[in-house]
C-alpha cells in the first residue's frame, strides 16, 4: 500500500516518519528549494537565526515528543521566562505589558491599575468584567474583536488583543474566529461569565508546586535540527520527489498524482500542504471540499534578522521584545530580542533583532525590495530603540501566503470537511489549516493522519 505525501513541511516530514516507522511504502512530493517548509534555520557570525518559526509552546506536548523520540531531547532549550518582559507601543514609546496578564486577560488588580498602557476608563471597565454572568445559551461564534470588546472595551482590542494575535496569526482580529482561536476563553465565558473570574478559579484549580515549565520551547541549533533529523530517519525508506504536485484524481483504487509530467499511483494521499494549495489539487476529486480549501484565507509575512556587533549598538531593554499595535503601526509588527528570549543563541559579541512585516491588510511590503524593506525597519527601529547603527549583517525571508487564518464560522467550515472525508477513504488533510496553527499541531495533525492511514 503506497501513501502519498504532498508538502514536506514539519507536517508532511511528521507523517512520512510515521508511516516510515510503521513500515509503509511512501512518496513525499515537496515543492520548496529545501525540505523543512516555513522551518528554515542559518547560522551567521555565530548568531542563530530562525528564517520562519523560532520556537512552540511548551504546553502542547506533541512537538516535544518526537523531538524525544528521535533522539533530540538533549538539544531541547527553554525560553529565559524569569526575564519575560514583553512591551507594547504607545504613543510611540515602549510600555512593559503589566504583569498578571493572561493573554488580555487581567489577574492582578496593582499592575493593570499603574501601568500607562490603557486608561482609567478601561481599567475600570476591566475590573467591571469579574461581574459578568454567564449567557443563557453559548453565543454563536463571532469575530475575537467583538469578543474582547464585550468583555474589556475597544482599547483592550487594540493595545493587547489585535498586537498579541497579530503576532501569532499574522491576522486581523476583526475576522478571525473567538471560537478557533480563543477556544478556552469560550469556554471560560459559557462556564464564568466573565473571563478574569474564569481563569483564577481555573489557576485555583491547578496542580500546585514544582518548577514551572518554560512557555516556550526551541532546539540549541535552531528548529531545522528537528526537520533534518526528520528528513535523515526517512532517508532511503521514503521516495521524495522535489516538485509541484498538479492535480490528484481519484482512480478505479486509491488516487493518481501527477507531478513533473508523471504520473503517481497511491492507495492514500495525505496533504500536508497549504489549504489553497489542496483546494486546488482536490478540484477534480470533490469539488464541494476543494471549496471549503479554497475559503481557508491566508495571510503573507516577512521575517527580517539585522545583526549588529554588540559594541555599535545602544542599551537594549531588558526583555523579550516589542510587538506594535495596528494604530501605531508604520511597518513593523512586531521584533524579538533574540539573544534575550533563549540561551546560547547569539554569542556576546553580537545583538540579534527579529523583525516581524506584513500580516492581513499589511501585505504590499512583500513586493518591496530588500533594501527598501531594510531602510524602513531601520528607520523605525531608530526612531523605538534609539540607535542609527548599520547592521553588520541581514537576512530577509517572504512567507507568501503561508499562515491559515481561522475566520468566523472557521470550526464548522473544518467539521464540514471532515464529513466529505469520510466518504474518501485513504484522503487525509494535515496542517496548520485546521484545528491549530503552531508547529505542535501540525506533528500531531501529520501524525495522526499517517496513523490512521496505516491502519487501513
Ligand atoms: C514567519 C512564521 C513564523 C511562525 N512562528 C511560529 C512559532 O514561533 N511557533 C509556532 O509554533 N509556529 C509558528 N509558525 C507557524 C508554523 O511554523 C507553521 O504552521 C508550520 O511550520 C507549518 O508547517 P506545514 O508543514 O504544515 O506547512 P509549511 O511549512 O508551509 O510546508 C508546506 C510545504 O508544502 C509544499 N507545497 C506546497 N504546495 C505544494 C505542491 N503543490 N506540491 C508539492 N509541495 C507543495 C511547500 O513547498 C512546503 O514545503 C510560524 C509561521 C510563519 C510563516
Amino acid at each position: 500500500m503506497r501513501t502519498v505525501i504532498i508538502g514536506g513541511g514539519i507536517t508532511g516530514l511528521s507523517a512520512a516518519y510515521e508511516l516510515v516507522k510503521a513500515g509503509r511504502e511512501v512518496t513525499l512530493i515537496d515543492a520548496g528549494a529545501k525540505l523543512g517548509g516555513v522551518i528554515q534555520t542559518d547560522t551567521v557570525e555565530g548568531c542563530v537565526l530562525e528564517g520562519g518559526p523560532d520556537s512552540f509552546l511548551a504546553a502542547k506536548p506533541a512537538a516535544n515528543e518526537l523531538i524525544k523520540e528521535i533522539g533530540l531531547g538533549g538539544e531541547l532549550i527553554g525560553s529565559n521566562d524569569g526575564s519575560r518582559v514583553t512591551y507594547l507601543v504607545k504613543n510611540g514609546r515602549l510600555v512593559p505589558l503589566p504583569d498578571g496578564l493572561m493573554m488580555m486577560v487581567p489577574t492582578k488588580i496593582l499592575p493593570v491599575a499603574v501601568s500607562p498602557l490603557l486608561s482609567w476608563p478601561t481599567k475600570i471597565r476591566m475590573g467591571l468584567e469579574y461581574f459578568h454572568r454567564p449567557p443563557a445559551v453559548p453565543k454563536p461564534d463571532r469575530t475575537v474583536a467583538d469578543f474582547i470588546r464585550e468583555h474589556y472595551g475597544q482599547e483592550t482590542v487594540d493595545y493587547l488583543a489585535e498586537p498579541l494575535l497579530s503576532g501569532v496569526y499574522g491576522g486581523s482580529v476583526e475576522k478571525l474566529s473567538v471560537g478557533s482561536v480563543l477556544t478556552r476563553f469560550v469556554e471560560l465565558e459559557n462556564r464564568y461569565g466573565s473571563l478574569t473570574r474564569g481563569v483564577l478559579e481555573s489557576r485555583k484549580r491547578a496542580p500546585k508546586g514544582g518548577t514551572p515549565a518554560p512557555l516556550f520551547q526551541t532546539l540549541k541549533g535552531g528548529l531545522a535540527q528537528l526537520t533534518d533529523e526528520l528528513v535523515r530517519r526517512i532517508e532511503g525508506k521514503c521516495t521524495v520527489v522535489a516538485g509541484t504536485a498538479e492535480a490528484v484524481v481519484r482512480g478505479e483504487a486509491g488516487y493518481q498524482i501527477r507531478v513533473n509530467g508523471e504520473t503517481v499511483a497511491a492507495d492514500a494521499v495525505i496533504m500536508a500542504c497549504p489549504a489553497w494549495q489542496a483546494g486546488a489539487l482536490l478540484r477534480g476529486v470533490n469539488g464541494r471540499l476543494a471549496g471549503l480549501l479554497e475559503a481557508i484565507e491566508y495571510s503573507s509575512s516577512v521575517t527580517m534578522a539585522l545583526g549588529y556587533r554588540r559594541a555599535d549598538c545602544g542599551p537594549i531593554p531588558p526583555g523579550f521584545g516589542f510587538l506594535v499595535p495596528s494604530r501605531e503601526r508604520k511597518t513593523l509588527v512586531a521584533c524579538t530580542f533574540v539573544g534575550a528570549k533563549f540561551p546560547n543563541r547569539v554569542p556576546d559579541t553580537h545583538v540579534v533583532l527579529r523583525c516581524f512585516l506584513g500580516g492581513a491588510g499589511h501585505e504590499a511590503i512583500l513586493d518591496e525590495p530588500d533594501e527598501e524593506m531594510i531602510r524602513i525597519v531601520r528607520t523605525e527601529i531608530q526612531a523605538l530603540l534609539g540607535w542609527n547603527v548599520e547592521p553588520a549583517f541581514t537576512r530577509i525571508r517572504r512567507w507568501r501566503k503561508s499562515m491559515a487564518q481561522y475566520t468566523v464560522g472557521h470550526a464548522a467550515r473544518v467539521e464540514a470537511m471532515r464529513e466529505i472525508l469520510r466518504e474518501l477513504p485513504g484522503l487525509q488533510l494535515a496542517g496548520n489549516a485546521y484545528d491549530g496553527i503552531g508547529i505542535p499541531d501540525c506533528v500531531r495533525t501529520g501524525r495522526a493522519a499517517a496513523r490512521s492511514i496505516a491502519a487501513l
